[in-house]
């Protein structure tokens, strides 16, 4: 889930180059052995979007790979007009059973763990988080992971398709929370700045990030507040209602 933080063997580098290869004509005299890791390899091209699937899993449930297609051409389009026109048109979900963990995102390559969904068969809104951090593409600024995790999960509760029958909702608020805990802890909060600050303040904390305008005192720029005094008004509210 964490963007950015696997890490990239060489191993990965190299699939991820052959993939790519892949789509050009191979030159000659080369030969790219790494198809034969894949036990299905496929695309969909839509409205101006493609999706690349590879998966070397065995026996990768085909529900679950149509519902990653399903999701992916109607949330990915959703998610490049509000948040990105911009951002990538080709994208790459590669089911990996090297990878241990749910699932990264590496420039516009997904990676999932065929596990994950094989005991998680309904969390199919993994894609609708992880391809938001393909819109997102913040790059090497100063948004905090905090702020980059809980949108990706406002994302997913605003977007998302199979949210409550995979049993995935936000994290109703305790005492010892903190906006730093990240994910759904933080996407709940932004729920609340949307409701109560500002309709619009997801996008355009999006697009200051995007344009490596964000700095600590944005939320001041945007709703007169300091984030620890947006957070205690958060808490409050909760309390009363
Ligand atoms: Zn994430």
């Amino acid at each position: 889930m964490k963007r950015k933080l696997f890490l990239l063997s060489v191993m990965s580098l190299c699939m991820a180059t052959a993939i790519w290869a892949q789509e050009r004509p191979r030159p000659r005299g080369r030969s790219f052995n790494f198809a034969r890791q894949f036990h299905d390899r496929d695309s969909l091209e839509r409205d101006g979007f493609k999706l690349l699937f590879y998966s070397n899993a065995p026996a990768f449930d085909p529900d679950i790979k149509a519902a990653m297609f399903d999701t992916f051409f109607k949330v990915y389009p959703e998610l490049v007009a509000r948040f990105n026109p911009e951002a990538a048109k080709v994208v790459v979900f590669m089911v990996d059973t090297t990878y241990d963990g749910i699932a990264a995102t590496f420039g516009g390559i997904v990676r999932y763990n065929p596990q994950w969904f094989v005991k998680n068969p309904k969390d199919i809104d993994v894609v609708t988080h992880e391809v938001m951090h393909i819109v997102q593409s913040y790059g090497r600024n100063q948004v905090p992971g905090w702020v980059t995790e809980g949108i990706a999960d406002y994302v997913r509760h605003k977007y998302g398709l199979h949210n409550p029958e995979a049993g995935w909702s936000l994290t109703p608020l305790r005492p010892d929370h903190k906006y730093t805990n990240s994910y759904r802890i933080t996407a709940r909060f932004f729920v609340w700045l949307e409701n109560t600050k500002d309709p619009e303040i997801v996008t355009k904390l999006n697009r200051a990030a995007s344009e490596d305008r964000f700095t600590d005192s944005i939320w001041e720029d945007l709703t007169g507040k300091s984030i620890d005094d947006l957070w205690q008004e958060y808490v409050k509210s909760a309390d009363t209602n």
